[in-house]
């Protein structure tokens, strides 16, 4: 099965700027960023939108959340915002989960 984007980020196939790296998800500087500070986190194993999860996801999905909060720490964000987009019409164009942390400008609510 073809291996989307942030599968090939993962194995190092396509250089990203990382941020921050466990057994469980990685996190590097989004490309196109919309913000001063854009970065995205993902988990390693696939999983292709939120709404495509289940119970078994609630551990990842938590650690997911709480990695994005250090991120933020680490970067020094006091104030920012997590989106995920789920399908095309929501603007997700990359299908593999992933959290964008968005910070560094004031955010206008609410989003286009
Ligand atoms: P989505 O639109 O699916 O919610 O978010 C996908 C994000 O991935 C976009 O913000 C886009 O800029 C980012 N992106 C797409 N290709 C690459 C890439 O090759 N490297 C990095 N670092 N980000 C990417």
């Amino acid at each position: 099965m073809a291996r989307n984007l942030f599968e090939k980020i993962i194995q190092r196939e396509i250089p990203a700027d990382i941020v921050y790296e466990d057994d469980r998800c990685l996190s590097f500087h989004d490309v196109n960023p919309q913000a001063p500070i854009h970065v995205l986190i993902i988990p390693k194993q696939f999983i292709e939108r939120i709404s495509s999860t289940e119970q078994k996801d609630e551990s990842i999905l938590g650690h997911l959340l709480l990695v994005s909060q250090k991120i933020a720490e680490k970067l020094g964000c006091k104030d920012y915002r997590l989106v995920i987009n789920n399908g095309e019409q929501a603007g997700q164009t990359v299908f593999h989960l992933h959290i964008h942390l968005l910070a560094g400008r004031p955010l206008a609510w609410p989003p286009g």
